[in-house]
């Protein structure tokens, strides 16, 4: 097994900057890539404020923020991912654009290097088959936001070694998390149960059981959830919670998993959520 220093991170979204913050704060050099260099720009500059407030807080030390600020440096292309140790995929939620991500990387990488896939819900086996090493590659499944949920779920695909599991393991829990071990089945466990919850939400809105504010309120003080489903949902972002949605209808060939035709056509209108400023609420 290779020790882990450099990470190379592909995908400077919400999940890619939350993942490149945690590994930098834990002592790995971390290198950020995303197709667009105003993300990569826009991602290191947001972790860099997630860190002050953090200074601000007293949760870490000045030196502990600025060490972790200079091992964070980004990416002008795939290629300068060409000595990682270890490549985590955080790309749009697409098989296709994930599987041209690997197959561009692993042209540049050592043989020994690891893969992995923050995918919410694709298969790790059929991602893994589509590289050079199989073996060699593993799920970790972080959760939003990254540096504050405590959660990594690790899936082994039919040809993860043993080694690349135990690595994957070891990993997440040098970053402070925990594990939860998730067989290679579309979603696996925790958006198994989470994304056809918020998809009956939306079901409940679009069928006029309740509006958007009793929903959401509902589940907070019956149900005890932090967030409310649409609130969780405009998190996460509707495409995501949408994609998640066609890998279950297409992978378990149940019409439980049929995604509410209000979130298609919320998403049809690049209504994706927070992100983009609107979604089940207006955050303009
Ligand atoms: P996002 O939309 O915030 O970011 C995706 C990023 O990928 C964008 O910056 C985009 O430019 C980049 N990208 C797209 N194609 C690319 C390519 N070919 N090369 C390089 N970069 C490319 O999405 P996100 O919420 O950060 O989700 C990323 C991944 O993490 C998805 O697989 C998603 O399912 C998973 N995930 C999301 C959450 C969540 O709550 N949002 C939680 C866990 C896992």
């Amino acid at each position: 097994m290779i020790t882990i220093k450099t990470v190379g991170i592909i995908g400077a979204g919400q999940m890619g900057a939350g993942i490149s913050q945690v590994c930098a704060q834990s002592g790995y050099d971390v290198l950020l890539y995303d197709q667009s260099a105003d993300a990569v720009k826009a991602s290191l500059v947001r972790i860099e404020k997630g860190l002050n407030r953090l200074v601000e807080k007293e949760a870490i030390s000045d030196a502990d923020a600025q060490s972790a600020k200079a091992r964070l440096m980004p990416a002008g292309s795939v290629q300068d991912l060409k000595d990682c140790d270890l490549v985590i995929e955080a790309a749009t939620e697409n098989e296709q654009v994930k599987n041209a991500i690997f197959k561009s990387v692993c042209e540049h990488l050592k043989p020994e290097a690891y893969l992995a896939s923050n995918t919410s819900s694709i298969s790790i086996t059929r991602l893994a088959a589509a590289t050079d090493r199989p073996g060699k590659f593993i799920g970790l499944h972080f959760m939003n936001p990254v540096p504050i949920m405590k959660l990594v779920e690790i899936i082994r695909g039919i040809a993860t070694d043993t080694s690349t599991y135990e690595m994957g393991i070891e990993f997440a829990r040098s970053l402070g998390k925990t594990t939860a071990v998730a067989e290679d089945f579309p979603a696996f466990i925790v958006n198994r149960i989470l994304i056809p919850m918020i998809n009956e939400a939306i079901y409940t809105l679009y069928e006029g059981v309740g509006t958007v504010d009793a929903i959401d309120t509902g589940l907070k003080l019956g149900a005890n959830h932090p967030m409310g489903p649409l609130e969780l949902a405009d998190f996460i972002g509707l495409d995501t919670v949408l994609a998640v949605m066609n890998v279950l209808y297409d992978g378990l060939s149940d019409s439980k998993y049929r995604p509410c035709p209000l979130l298609v056509k919320y998403v049809e209108a690049g209504w994706l959520g927070r992100k983009v400023g609107r979604g089940f609420y207006d955050y303009r």
